[in-house]
């Protein structure tokens, strides 16, 4: 593909100084995918560019792009920041998080389709300051489909009974119904209740649903569950879950 000028909208993330003065920073957007721009002179003093590139902001930005590798940025539109994600230590670090395990999950310019509707609805109830630990569950659970990891949430794996007592099994990859919790000793040992907010949150339209409050004990088991998931089926190793794991936001 030839070099031609592109407007794309999405979510700046992740910025690095390149040489003297110039910037890199990702950019999120819905149809062309993650795309690093490269920013000349964004760093100067006097530079309009930088300002657009702020972590957290978003508009419209036109760049110059062969649709792969680094494409560079001319101009921007509308931009404005989620200033809520950027004054906040601990939003800030979710909202980070979040975007990290998007830019895992798919090659850069791959169309994100549903998954950017996922993480803006993400940002945004975040910025807003609902509960940032169980919006950045239900995006883990609704983005392991992404990584092709497709647990069987809607009925027991066995039996495809959807009603009762269910445990999570990462070994069958998806939930047991207590009939059933003897096909894996290894299960997460969950109680009922908590298996049941990973099959909301997993199943349900991120648009649908509303703010959910869950009490701590609760939202801390299945974040152990979560992180048991991720791990044993992605293992990722991101930076930005030490340094939320360091926070210890649910301590
Ligand atoms: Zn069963």
């Amino acid at each position: 593909m030839s070099r031609e000028l592109k407007e794309v909208v999405g979510v700046v993330f992740k910025r690095q100084k390149y040489h003297e003065a110039d910037l890199l920073a990702k950019i999120m957007t819905k149809n062309d995918g993650i795309i690093t721009m490269l920013a000349r002179g964004a760093l100067k003093p006097k530079s309009k560019l930088g300002a657009s590139l702020l972590n957290f902001s978003f508009g419209t930005y036109v760049i110059s792009t062969t649709g792969q590798g680094l494409s560079s940025l001319r101009t921007f539109k509308n931009v404005r920041q989620f200033d809520g994600l950027f004054s906040d230590l601990e939003k800030s670090a979710y909202a980070s998080f979040i975007l990290d395990l998007v830019d895992h999950a798919f090659i850069e310019y791959q169309n994100l389709g549903k998954y950017y509707d996922l993480a803006e609805f993400a940002l945004s109830r975040i910025n807003a300051g609902e509960d940032a630990e169980m919006i950045t569950q239900i995006v883990q659970m609704q983005l392991l489909a992404a990584y092709g990891v497709e647990p069987e949430l809607r009925h027991c794996v066995f039996c495809q009974r959807d009603q009762g007592q269910f445990d999570y099994s990462i070994k069958q990859g998806g939930i047991l119904c207590n009939r059933h919790y003897y096909a894996d000793p290894e299960r997460l040992h969950l109680k009922p209740k908590e298996t049941a907010l990973l099959r909301t949150i997993a199943l349900l339209p991120f648009e649908r649903l509303g703010e959910i409050e869950i009490n701590l004990e609760t939202k801390k088991a299945t974040r152990q569950a979560i992180d048991r998931i991720y791990q044993e089926t992605i293992d990722l190793n991101l930076k930005t879950k030490k340094f939320l794991d360091e926070l210890n936001l649910l301590g």
